[in-house]
């Protein structure tokens, strides 16, 4: 077996084949630098991670490129409204959004950022027009001309047939239904930031840069390019109408795209007011390990329906899987091996890979693994672990978490970051109780919660048990809980 995607292009799930070798080459849209990322964009990237990682552990070699778009429509906007530098108001985004995709344990592409390429940029526009396939208006801005692309309309199978020839459009986002000749350069405008270039002054349109990093980078024809699914129209088909015109071969074997996130079943919009960002979500006391879990919990191509309760549920999830992995690694178990146990973990890693496998069915991974879990600890609590069963199902969580990535005890610093991002932002009253509360119950790491039920139990067994009371009172004054057990002392965080 090996993996099977969904290929937007062909609208069905293909055996993933790379153009060469075993080297994939993927492209993902990045974000929009103009605000911080909110919850149903670090859905289409850590379905974009989940996808990485797992093509690695299927054996390939993976170059990830993705792009941070730092001029657009949105930014000149904005930045204008701050009254800051175009490039000072990115950067500050683009950090952002890098610290909360490293909070989600997203692993990092390699950049590329639009400012950097123009002047390819404007070659590849000077090409297009040279061959006929886009025009200079009076003011100076180029448009890509569709009338000369009739496979325009192939990735987001819309019929576009009797479409206006000429009819233009100049924002980067337009209605879903209408095919108009796209600004491939757009002249400036007053108070706007523009660049010289061969082609005259100006700035590039948002999906020419896409066309032409992804290709500067990855080659005129790649294997992957994602994004969420509102990118399929009018920006991917865009990129495809562009590059294949100006290259004459084909652009992307593969298209992925993640469905959009809801929340609390509506579309998650500021004026709704069910708008979250992950800092938001951290804010109000959240693990950024919930969130991945959650985010990762339903299948990247169905709906993925965001709420509180679910969040918890995942909160849960994790505690349940990083006890379990606890439980595992500081039980004392008899020696020897039961052959059932050492068979479940087998059979439970292939279960989770066959269920990536087909089109990334996370939840179904996910369940697989629950199942072990449930079945292990139940022989933990009737005595039939041996000790030889512990390294098999170690290693089978740890197959999971190279995907899933919510295994490590990682989060109280990244919640500390938060709470300090929120101070020195003047947004202290944001900082939820929970948050708070958490935050106090993380103050001791793992290693330091370990060495201190050692010292408990070392007082214990020297029946100095003023001493070891004391101890435990200050672990539970931290938010740790002990459980006395048949294979010794347990213990969990609240
Ligand atoms: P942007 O910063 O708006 O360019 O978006 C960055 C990425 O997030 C793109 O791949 C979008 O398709 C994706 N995205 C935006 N909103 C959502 C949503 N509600 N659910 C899933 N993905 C989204
Ligand atoms: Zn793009």
């Amino acid at each position: 077996m090996s993996l099977r995607l969904f290929n937007t292009l062909s609208g069905r799930i293909e055996q993933f084949q790379p153009l060469q070798d075993n080297q994939v080459r993927m492209y993902a849209c990045g974000p929009t630098v103009y605000d911080y990322g909110h919850i149903g964009n670090f859905r289409t990237f850590v379905a974009v991670d989940i996808l990485r990682r797992f093509l690695r552990q299927r054996g390939y070699q993976v170059r990830h490129v993705m792009n941070i778009t730092d001029v657009d429509d949105k930014i000149i906007r904005n930045a204008a409204q701050a009254g800051i530098p175009l490039k000072q108001f990115t950067a500050k985004y683009e950090n952002a959004f890098l610290e909360d995709a490293g909070a989600l344990n997203i692993e990092q592409p390699e950049l590329v950022h639009a400012t950097d390429h123009i002047p390819e940029m404007a070659d590849f526009i000077a090409r297009l027009v040279e061959h006929g396939f886009a025009y200079r208006t009076e003011d100076g801005s180029y448009y890509f001309r569709i009338a000369k692309f009739p496979q325009y309309g192939k990735l987001s199978k819309k019929d576009f047939a009797g479409m206006e020839d000429g009819a233009r459009v100049d924002v980067d986002e337009y209605e879903k239904d209408s095919a108009r000749d796209f600004a491939l350069w757009k002249a400036p405008k007053p108070g706007e930031t523009s660049w010289d270039s061969k082609i005259g002054p100006g700035r590039p349109g948002w999906h020419i840069e896409c066309s032409v990093m992804s290709m500067a980078e990855l080659g005129e024809s790649f294997d992957l390019h994602a994004g969420g699914e509102d990118l399929i129209f009018p920006h991917h088909e865009n990129e495809i109408a562009q590059s294949e015109s100006g290259t004459g071969k084909p652009f992307v074997k593969f298209w992925f795209h993640a469905r959009f996130l809801l929340v609390e079943g509506e579309k998650m919009s500021k004026s709704l007011g069910n708008f979250y960002t992950l800092r938001d979500l951290v804010l109000r006391g959240h693990k950024p390990s919930s969130i991945r879990y959650l985010l990762s919990s339903v299948p990247y191509r169905h709906q993925l329906n965001f709420t509180f309760g679910g969040l918890q549920q995942a909160a849960a999830s994790v505690d349940r899987l990083r006890n379990f992995r606890q439980r595992l690694i500081s039980g004392h178990f008899p020696r020897g091996s039961d052959l059932t146990l050492t068979t479940l973990a087998s059979e439970t890693s292939r279960r989770v890979l066959e269920a990536l496998d087909e089109d990334l069915n996370t939840a179904q991974a996910q369940a697989a693994l629950f199942d072990m879990v449930r079945l292990a600890n139940a022989a933990i609590d009737s005595g039939e672990m041996k000790q030889d069963d512990v390294q098999p199902l170690l290693s089978t969580l740890d197959q999971f978490d190279e995907i899933f990535a919510v295994l490590k005890d990682d989060d109280a610093p990244k919640m500390q970051h938060v709470a300090d991002w929120a101070r020195a932002e003047g947004r202290e009253k944001d900082i939820s109780p929970e948050l708070l509360e958490a935050l106090r119950s993380n103050a001791l790491s793992d290693e330091q919660v370990n060495h201190k039920v050692e010292q408990m139990n070392a007082a214990r067994a020297a029946k100095n048990f003023a001493a070891s009371d004391a101890i435990r009172a200050e672990l539970t004054a931290n938010g740790i809980l002990i459980e006395q057990t048949k294979e010794g002392v347990r213990w969990r965080r609240k």
